[in-house]
């Protein structure tokens, strides 16, 4: 739920392939004023916004709206994101480095958020480091504007409106400052990146300064996260799952919910990535399979399901889950699993998405500057470069290969990638991932514009596609559509 997960991903859309491709962010829509203002007028006296003085209303009511967030709310991403790639961003050696420093420097606050709450430390951490950069990337909308130009135009008007009397009951009450309220354009706001509606009912005061401030107090912060995962199930003592390694020929869907005892799978002749046997330390655990049978598989618990609740996606959840277990080891020098993802052409790292964007910079590429997302103006100038130099695919897209290619050969090299069966990674087809149960409902419960991208060749069985939405319980999270 946070805006640099957001941008992080969303960054990474794709400019279709064919050359008709078109923009897929709509232009920001012209907003009447009046239009706005007679609609806060409406709020104002409405039952939502019961318990909201006029001093608060009047005070922090925009005077104007803003339509840049109306342009989000219907921007419909046709970027297609492999596993790998979405992975290799987020949990990358400069993240785990973050978080091992961060786990020193809150040790003892982690140690009394876990005697309190029953979470791990770690399991804080790796929510922190994927939800807000362990507090560096909070998001800088302000939120009034967003949340009262979502109340007032387009769809979701009334789920916004009850995060925009959220929102100013916060102020109200002086957990957090009026300057302070600033976050994603759909209203997820501090180090949690909770929603209004979300910091009402668990934020918590951990510092004892009588103030829930997600955003300046990284106790409150931590404290915070915990109460979430507390509240959504957390059970005390377990990891989140492991990584297994499947027997020869086994065959399998993903099914993170078809949960069953560890004695099963044992019987199923799973082990522990290493060839370990599987310890009995999961009450029950359901098979994960992000990239089908040939890539990494993990058995996952309840915990796991605490993460995904953070904001519904299994890739997600799975970053957290293992930036999680490289802040517990403490060894920031290999983020990739036991097993390769099946492809010949892995992930980057925010440092090498910089150096690629460097790189593009000095070959004469108008791409803005160097941020370490890929967005839509890296890709589109990838995308030509691929194309003037003959490279194809021209895809647009920013792997070990174009990294190589544009960086140069003292780039360091991951040559060969194979997958469990020793074979050449790829070199069987692959099982497409199953859909995302959640995303899928809560796909169903937006409008979806029909969209028409126009690819050169058909989309790959293993690129998973994501779109933006807000769900029922206020989160803004990355949906896979499949
Ligand atoms: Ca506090």
């Amino acid at each position: 739920m946070r805006i640099s997960t957001l941008s992080l991903l969303t960054a990474a859309i794709g400019i279709s392939i064919a050359s008709t491709a078109q923009a897929a962010k709509p232009d920001a829509p012209y907003l009447s004023n009046s239009e706005f203002q007679q609609c806060l007028d409406g709020l104002k006296n409405s039952s939502k916004f019961r318990g909201v003085d006029s001093f608060t209303f009047n005070n922090y009511r925009p005077n104007e709206p803003d339509p840049s967030v109306i342009q989000s709310l219907n921007y419909q991403p046709e970027f297609q994101k492999d596993v790998w790639d979405y992975l290799s961003a987020l949990v990358d050696k400069e993240r785990v480095e973050d978080g091992i420093r961060a786990k020193r420097q809150w040790g003892d606050t982690l140690r009394q958020i876990e005697s309190r709450y029953g979470v791990k430390p770690e399991h804080v951490l790796g929510v922190w480091g994927v939800e807000s950069n362990f507090g560096q990337t909070l998001g800088k909308k302000p939120l009034f504007e967003s949340l009262a130009t979502l109340s007032c135009f387009d769809r979701r008007q009334s789920y916004f409106q009850g995060e925009f009397a959220n929102a100013l009951k916060i102020v109200q009450r002086g957990d957090i400052a009026p300057s302070d309220m600033t976050g994603s354009w759909a209203g997820a706001f501090g180090q949690t990146q909770f929603m209004p509606s979300t910091f009402l009912e668990l934020a918590v005061d951990f510092d004892g300064d009588g103030r829930r401030d997600l955003v300046n107090s990284v106790p409150d912060a931590l404290a915070s996260t915990a109460n979430f995962l507390d509240n959504r199930g957390y059970r005390s003592g377990e990891p989140w799952g492991y990584e297994v390694k499947l027997p020869d020929g086994y065959w399998a869907a993903s099914d993170r919910k078809n949960k069953k005892s560890i004695s099963h799978w044992r019987n199923q002749g799973l082990t522990l990535a290493n060839g370990g046997s599987l310890p009995y330390d999961l009450n029950s655990a359901g098979l994960l399979l992000p990239a089908g049978i040939d890539g990494p598989a993990f058995l996952v618990g309840k915990n796991f399901d605490t993460f995904y609740s953070y904001n519904a996606s299994e890739n997600y959840a799975l970053a957290i889950a293992h930036l999680s277990d490289l802040i517990t080891r403490e060894d920031s020098s290999k983020t990739d699993f036991v097993t390769a993802w099946p492809t010949n052409d892995p992930g980057i790292s925010r440092q090498q998405a910089k150096d690629i964007q460097q790189a593009l910079l000095d070959a004469g590429y108008d791409i803005g500057g160097v941020d370490g997302i890929i967005g839509d103006n890296t890709r589109t100038a990838i995308q030509q470069y691929q194309t003037s130099r003959g490279i194809f695919p021209a895809d647009g897209r920013a792997g070990q290969n174009f990294y190589r290619t544009i960086v140069g050969s003292t780039a360091p090299s991951r040559t060969q990638y194979t997958n469990q069966y020793g074979q050449p990674a790829g070199a069987r087809p692959l099982t497409p991932a199953p859909a995302d149960r959640m995303g899928q409902l809560i796909q169903r419960q937006t409008t979806i514009a029909p969209s028409a991208p126009s690819y050169s060749s058909p989309a790959p069985a293993n690129t998973v596609r994501y779109r933006r939405v807000v769900g029922g319980d206020g989160v803004t999270r990355l949906v896979r559509i499949d």
